[in-house]
């Protein structure tokens, strides 16, 4: 008999988070001041984070212990199922072996809610009663809505027009929670009017929203925080609980993975499970093959600039350095919406630069092709982001197949798909178009990229 869950009892959970900072064989790149071009000084983030997150941005600290009011509310989902893949294995023929972490089980059916719940709680702490936000796709929106209900905030959320138009029950599940929606563009703040002169009919982007929540919390005068669901240091902290707790459940299934894999839009989902991993690689010479992937319509770790760029199009966020397709990028419209942002986690970007990591690109139809495949032997239809991992662990399994190793692959499986059955009525179809990035996009991007001067750290 096979054993495919490998459960862990809560009171085995890890009561704290893993910070990779002091770990990295070579600092990071300050970031930098958008207008002054000047290492940040933490007061300079004050005014649209609380400062316990804003030290956690910075910390050196190896661990950072999980409050308790935030296990309480983790402890709702949480340890999340490790699963052995089984009957994958067997529809590939592979001698394999494929685990994942399952994230879709959550409340907002991602990942995004193991970050959303600490910052919220932070905020609070501060004494903070409302929380601005961006949301792509709608995830991280629910998942900040959900986090802001718990603890008793207002959570205001900007949303890409397109997802606004064409994804109304993500709307509504934000509403449900209280979360108060505006598409983005919108006409609630300068920069919002600035892009819809520029544009009466943008699609919005990602970028385009997070400056219209940027400036809500700027201008409140310190009443109103922001909350970003990706990208920064502390949103990939929160995350590790993924990889803490695998590490438990792959012992326990007397397993270690040959092979770590993770999809990557600002990298939060990758981090989570990948970094616990990174340390191993880093610290005990693990020969671990870790790797993040991307959609070829967004190609950032692939093909972006390495370079300090702004986090939204109105140049109002810090600068990081990064891979970057430009902060004025409007990626196609593929379906994985939490993948189509222009730049990355600055964490994520030093690692590939330094060859810890890897990074793959993947079309979408293939995506859906093993989407489908994992959702008729697993049971759970898969987040169109979460199928690029389960794409590129099926082609490790494949090239398995074709060599005879039998390593083991492990990858996280971000979310569910039940809010994205559209895009499955278009794979359906035969309607999904896949998308290279054309040179003449990364010329723009080259562009639009700040010129700065570099400063050593
Ligand atoms: C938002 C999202 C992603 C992409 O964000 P990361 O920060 O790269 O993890 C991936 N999968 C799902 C299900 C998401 O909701």
């Amino acid at each position: 008999m096979h054993q495919y869950n490998f459960l862990l009892d809560a009171g085995k959970m890890p009561d704290h988070w893993y910070n990779i900072i002091p770990d990295l064989k070579t600092p990071m790149a300050p970031p930098l001041h958008p207008a002054t071009h000047k290492p940040l000084n933490p007061e300079d983030l004050a005014a649209i984070f609380p400062m316990a997150l804003i030290e956690q941005e910075m910390s050196n600290k190896p661990a950072i212990s999980i409050p308790g009011e935030v296990m309480d509310i983790y402890k709702l989902w949480r340890p999340t199922p490790l699963r052995r893949a089984y009957r994958l294995e067997k529809a590939l023929d592979t001698p394999a072996k494929i685990f994942y972490k399952n994230e879709s089980v959550s409340p907002s059916g991602s990942h995004k809610i193991n970050t959303s719940t600490a910052q919220v709680y932070y905020n609070k702490a501060e004494g903070i009663k409302e929380i601005s936000t961006e949301t792509g796709a709608g995830q991280w929106g629910t998942a900040l809505s959900i986090a802001c209900s718990m603890f008793g905030l207002k959570c205001t959320v900007y949303m890409v027009r397109v997802s606004y138009d064409q994804k109304p029950y993500r709307r509504s599940f934000i509403q449900t929670y209280g979360g108060v929606i505006y598409p983005s563009p919108s006409t609630t703040t300068d920069a919002g009017r600035a892009f819809l002169a520029e544009d009466p009919n943008t699609t919005g982007s990602l970028g385009m929203a997070i400056s219209e929540a940027v400036e809500v919390a700027v201008k409140s005068g310190g009443a109103i925080k922001y909350s970003l669901g990706s990208v920064l240091n502390h949103v990939l902290l929160h995350q590790t609980i993924i990889g803490l707790e695998a590490k438990q459940q792959m012992e326990s299934a007397e397993a270690y993975p040959d092979v770590v894999i993770g999809c990557c839009g600002g990298g939060s989902n990758f981090a989570g499970l990948a970094f616990p991993y990174v340390q191993d690689k880093m610290k005990k010479g693990k020969d671990i093959d870790i790797i993040a992937v991307e959609p070829t319509a967004c190609p950032t770790l692939t093909r972006g600039l390495y370079a300090y760029d702004y986090g939204d199009t109105a140049m109002m966020t810090p600068l990081l350095k990064q891979y970057t397709l430009g902060h004025n990028f409007v990626p196609p419209g593929i379906h994985a919406g939490g993948l189509r942002y222009h730049g990355v986690a600055q964490q994520v970007a030093h690692l590939t630069r330094e060859g810890t990591i890897r990074a793959v690109a993947v079309h979408q139809n293939p995506v859906f092709e093993a989407s489908l495949l994992f959702a008729k032997c697993e049971g759970i239809v898969p987040a169109p982001e979460a199928g690029h991992a389960i794409r590129t662990a099926v082609d490790e399994a494949l090239k398995c197949k074709a060599s005879g190793e039998s390593k083991t692959i492990l990858f996280n499986l971000s979310g569910h798909g039940h809010f994205d059955m559209s895009s499955y009525d278009s794979y359906l179809a035969g309607k999904l178009v896949d998308f290279d990035l054309d040179e003449e996009a990364l010329r723009r991007a080259e562009e639009a990229i700040p010129k700065v001067e570099e400063v050593s750290a």
